[in-house]
């Protein structure tokens, strides 16, 4: 059984860390290859080196998020290598492509039956193709499970578990151990907010504004790792940062957890670091009007405040 693996985003590289390793221990022979829609190295290639991932066998460097582009190449990967099955992760363009491209191929789909119920969000769309093109959906929790049986799909489901999980439990302690980001950035633990967005609706300016200023009102210092395209929309449109904020750049996982886990409070929108919240105990202020991480919420370790500033501020608080 030969299994193409297509990854192409920042999250993507730490889900498939933990993945790698059990497939390789089965004795599945894994492909894996890399989309290039992230391509910056701070939000790729340093994944690679730090979780001790083999080098993707393909590199398509296609720098874009299109998904026919990816498709394409991908068809033409999936022809070449032979493969068997695809197996797909999440719910970003890279996916949805790798679910388009499968040809006939069993597409396996890990992290499958999230929704959130917000069909304005690009991922909502993403996760509900990709779930109905899926052979094999892997939930990562049994609510996941159950969306999936109630929309009916045709594929086998199997509730698995997260593999984030796994790559925070393996790598976290490592990183609060060896990392000295916080000696860098002067920082005492739970002392500090540590901030996250890069959502394609917040970098919209008029909402990047509004949170910003939200951030700004929070009584602790925020630490900012800036996605390059939120620091783009930033400089561009001369939006400024109040002292509060430092903004640096994107970190490595190891940094990052170390960072994370540490924290008084976790400000975000993105997916898998509301989950991180909860696995490390920080609590969570989603900048976003809905999740897909409805647990998280309902269990009290999140809350959503979508882009309102005063929101933001108080549940920081
Ligand atoms: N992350 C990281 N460095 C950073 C920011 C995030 O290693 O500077 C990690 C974070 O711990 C989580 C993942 O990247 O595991 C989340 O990725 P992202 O927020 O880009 O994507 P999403 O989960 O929203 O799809």
């Amino acid at each position: 059984m030969k299994l193409l693996t297509v990854v192409g985003n920042r999250p993507q590289f730490i889900k498939s860390a933990p993945l790698s390793v059990a497939l390789r221990a089965a004795g599945i022979e894994e492909i894996v290859v890399h989309t290039g829609q992230h391509w910056d190295p701070a939000l790729s290639a340093v994944f690679f080196d730090e979780l001790g991932l083999q080098q993707p066998a393909v590199m398509l460097d296609l720098r874009t998020s299109d998904v026919s582009m990816i498709e394409a190449a991908l068809r033409r990967t999936l022809a070449d290598q032979m493969a068997d099955a695809v197996l797909v992760y999440g719910d970003t363009n890279s996916t949805l492509a790798g679910a388009r491209a499968g040809g006939g191929r069993p597409v396996v789909h890990v992290e499958a039956g999230l929704r959130s119920g917000d069909l304005a969000m690009p991922e909502e769309r993403n996760r509900i193709e990709v779930d109905a093109l899926s052979a094999y959906l892997f939930a990562p929790d049994e609510r996941s499970g159950t969306i999936l049986r109630n929309e009916g799909v045709a594929g086998e489901i199997h509730v698995v578990g997260d593999v984030m999980a796994d790559a925070a439990a393996r790598f976290a302690p490592l990183a609060r151990e060896r990392s000295l980001i916080l000696v860098a950035l002067a920082l005492v633990p739970d002392a500090y907010v540590l901030a996250t967005v890069h959502r394609e609706a917040n970098v919209q300016p008029s909402r990047l504004r509004r949170i910003v200023a939200g951030l700004g009102d929070s009584p602790l210092p925020i630490v900012l790792p800036a996605h390059p395209r939120t620091r783009g929309v930033l400089a561009v449109h001369k939006i400024a940062l109040p002292p509060s904020i430092t903004m640096i750049e994107p970190l490595g996982y190891l940094d990052f957890s170390a960072l994370a886990s540490q924290a008084a409070v976790i400000a975000t929108d993105s997916g898998g670091l509301q989950k991180e919240a909860y696995w490390y105990g920080v609590p969570c202020v989603t900048m976003r009007p809905s999740t897909e991480w409805v647990d998280t919420v309902n269990i009290g370790a999140n809350v959503l405040v979508d882009d309102d500033p005063e929101r933001i501020a108080t549940a920081i608080a």
